[in-house]
């Protein structure tokens, strides 16, 4: 049996804390991956509403193969890899590369447990949740199915801290433009909410040639970078007294394509009532708060217009995660702009900087240097 160091939740109310937990043995078609980075998603914290406690959370791993179990052809020892979301494989989603719509998605993702419902590690012998997106990466090491690595090329100079920043959240916002909703040039699109998934999207936006990129948030210093990223145009919220006249004065017949990334029933309304005829609007929110959002579905029925929700992006990981990272090799994604690394001890510093906002994508370097 083989220990490692990780950070367990143990309750709600409780910071998380490192301690040693043990690994289970590799199951066919796992894989186990010694962690040089993993990214910190707003998931990691408010998912302890979610998945049963003790638990070890983080989702957006990035380190080399450490291992490999039987059934596992296409990695090797040594490939440097990211861990994606978690799905079956076998749905029929996922045979039709829809793996963000996996009918064992909300299983595979919050259970805490392998698919067959065995545990991946013990802390002191008694189970603990540890396959959180399958991959629970706040620890040195961990368990995953292959299937959701995307490999990264060693040729590649991009820092492994700065794959982690992918997988999750601006892969999310990303996938939203480039997958959900189809850029392909000239689009206009307003992002309500600018953090790592809103920017994201206005980075691909940008990429892929929209015309006009608005963003809406009540934070100058994000607006100022939103619009450094490709926001052809920025509204403070906390100053325009009404953010819809504003919106509807920039486009007199509304916007085709809204984000929702705010978690705000005002930011809601706003952006909902800004839609243009046969709009679409996508909206990613959390768990918690689990704010009550009052909405008169006759505003988009007027409309003809369309309320989605945000599932990865309706982004297949380890397709996007590399064409993202070509992106950013390209000079056309600066994805760095986002992160700022913190070391591996200094998780719940790491959480606090994210939700104070003074950072927007936190991300912990596990490599020796950076004990
Ligand atoms: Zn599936
Ligand atoms: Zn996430």
């Amino acid at each position: 049996m083989m220990t490692c160091e990780a950070w367990v939740r143990r309750a709600k109310e409780l910071p998380f804390e490192r301690t040693r937990i043990e690994l289970d043995e590799l199951r066919a078609g796992e894989v186990l991956v010694e962690l040089t980075a993993t990214g910190i998603c707003h998931m990691d914290v408010e998912a302890k509403d979610i998945v049963p406690l003790p638990a070890v959370f983080g989702h957006e791993g990035v380190g080399r193969v450490a291992r490999v179990a039987s059934g596992v052809q296409d990695f090797a020892i040594g490939d440097r890899v990211v861990m994606t979301y978690a799905a079956c494989g076998s749905c029929s989603h996922c045979r039709e590369r829809a793996p963000y719509h996996c009918d064992d998605s909300w299983e595979l993702t919050f259970s805490g447990r392998r698919g067959d419902g065995s545990a991946t590690a013990r802390e002191n012998g008694e189970p603990i949740s540890a396959a959180f997106f399958q991959q629970s990466s706040f620890a040195r090491y961990a368990i995953t199915p292959a299937r959701g690595l995307a490999r990264v090329a060693p040729s590649l100079k991009i820092d492994d801290t700065l794959l982690a920043a992918f997988p999750c959240g601006v892969l999310t916002g990303a996938g939203v433009v480039a997958r959900q909703f189809g850029f392909s040039g000239g689009e206009a699109l307003a992002v309500f909410g600018v953090g790592a998934v809103g920017l994201s999207a206005i980075m691909a936006a940008r990429k892929l040639g929209a015309r006009s990129i608005v963003a809406v948030d009540v934070r100058a210093e994000r607006l100022a970078l939103a619009k450094e990223l490709g926001a052809t145009h920025v509204i403070n919220a906390a100053e325009e007294p009404d953010v819809v006249a504003r919106l509807s004065h920039l486009f007199p017949r509304g916007l085709p394509f809204v984000l929702d990334t705010s978690g705000n029933a005002n930011a809601f309304q706003s952006a909902m009532r800004s839609l243009a005829t046969g709009g679409r609007m996508a909206v990613c929110i959390l768990p918690a708060p689990m704010e009550d959002f009052q909405f008169k579905p006759f505003e988009l029925f007027k409309r003809a217009a369309a309320l989605e929700a945000v599932s990865f992006g309706s982004a297949e990981a380890i397709r996007f995660v590399p064409e993202m990272i070509s992106w950013y090799e390209r000079g056309e994604f600066p994805v760095d702009r986002l992160v700022t690394v913190f070391p591996f001890s200094n998780l719940n510093e790491a959480i606090a900087a994210s939700e104070s906002g003074a950072v927007i994508k936190p991300v912990l370097d596990l490599r020796p240097q950076f004990q």
